[in-house]
């Protein structure tokens, strides 16, 4: 660490050089503000790239900073009498920069070093958000009335998720298939019945329940939410704390179900409580996420927290009707125990998954509703 004759744009007091990935970089100590030589600012980033497991697609940062902003106040740290010039980080990632087009050196604030360094992968992220609909998207909209998930790609299988559908599929398959009597006594043994439960029989069936479905269409719709929303929570929890949270949140479902209806005799089962406080984290840990909606004919992305909230009062007017054989209840349940642990780790998630704060901060611009 040495001084050296380069002055700070802002506060004029001499830089010095520090290490930071590995990489020299002049910074002042007054503000801690840091300034980038030519080159040295995609060195930097490249070294946290290799350092995370992602892949750029283009290593250069300087080829694909955003906007160009205009003069900006400071001069260049390198070049005499020169301006620097302001830009966005990225198009669709709006921290402003202050680049020199004489010396191709950066100047930026303390506080932008993370998006600098993960610039990257922040813009391999955004491109993969914000892909617009197409016709393929729509075609699959139409003919399956599901949505279409919009989001960072997984960095490790998700086979925890993969395993929970399987599952779901085989026990369904084995229910279609024996006789009615057989189905029957599995009912009666492995679904929840809320004055079963009071008297101490199947108390299993609580977990048991969650992994039977009445109809294909219950047990499609169902495993459809798991497969797109499960991998990003898989990817973030872990396996086993994804496991365990998806079980808990089923159970959770079940026992609110059966406090509300203590007197039924009705059997209920379905994934349903546990996909729903699934819901309930991935809206709170992955805001930038999108998911599509029919508005007539036109497909549009919406944000993943206007969804779920939709989808939630839904399924509480449901609840109070009390018309259908849905089990609103259940939902609900399984919905608010996966809020309330999307809140407790919420902090913990961001923190150890730092794209994600990154990805839900204002300067990330999300593409959502000008597609067609
Ligand atoms: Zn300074
Ligand atoms: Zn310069």
């Amino acid at each position: 660490m040495y001084q050296n004759n380069k002055h700070c744009p802002d506060c004029k007091t001499s830089l010095r050089e520090m290490k930071y990935n590995q990489v020299v970089v002049d910074q002042c100590r007054q503000c801690s503000g840091l300034w980038f030589d030519n080159g040295e600012i995609n060195s930097f980033q490249s070294r946290q790239v290799s350092n995370g497991n992602s892949t750029p697609t283009t290593p250069e940062l300087e080829s694909h900073f955003g906007e160009s902003l205009g003069d900006s106040e400071r001069q260049c740290v390198s070049c005499d009498n020169t301006k620097l010039i302001k830009h966005h980080l990225l198009e669709s990632y709006h921290v402003e920069i202050d680049y020199c087009h004489c010396c191709e050196g950066v100047w930026i604030d303390r506080d932008e070093l993370q998006q600098v360094a993960h610039s990257v992968e922040l813009q391999s992220a955004l491109e993969e958000i914000n892909k617009p609909v197409n016709w393929k998207t729509w075609i699959f909209q139409v003919l399956t009335q599901l949505p279409l998930e919009y989001n960072v790609k997984v960095k490790k299988t998700p086979w925890i998720t993969y395993s929970l559908i399987a599952l779901n599929v085989f026990v369904f398959f084995i229910c279609s298939i024996t006789s009615n009597e057989s189905s029957a006594w599995i009912l009666s043994n492995f679904a929840t019945v809320p004055v079963d439960f009071f008297e101490g029989k199947n108390l299993w069936s609580l977990l048991t329940s969650m992994f039977m479905h009445s109809s294909i269409i219950h047990l499609l719709g169902n495993m459809y939410f798991l497969y797109i929303i499960g991998d990003n929570l898989e990817d973030v929890l872990g396996k086993k704390l994804y496991l365990l949270i998806y079980l808990f949140c089923g159970v959770c479902a079940d026992l609110v179900h059966i406090g509300f209806y203590t007197n039924s005799t009705v059997s209920v089962v379905g994934a349903s409580g546990a996909v729903f406080g699934l819901f309930a984290m991935y809206m709170l840990w992955f805001k930038h996420a999108s998911l599509t909606f029919m508005v007539l004919v036109f497909q549009k992305k919406i944000p993943v927290m206007v969804f779920f909230i939709v989808w939630i009062a839904f399924n509480i007017l449901g609840a109070m009707s009390e018309l259908s054989s849905v089990a609103y209840t259940a939902h609900l349940g399984g919905f608010f125990s996966g809020l309330l642990i999307a809140y407790i780790l919420k902090d913990q998630i961001l923190q150890k998954n730092q794209l994600l704060g990154m990805l839900s901060a204002p300067e990330s611009k999300i593409k959502r509703f000008w597609h067609k």
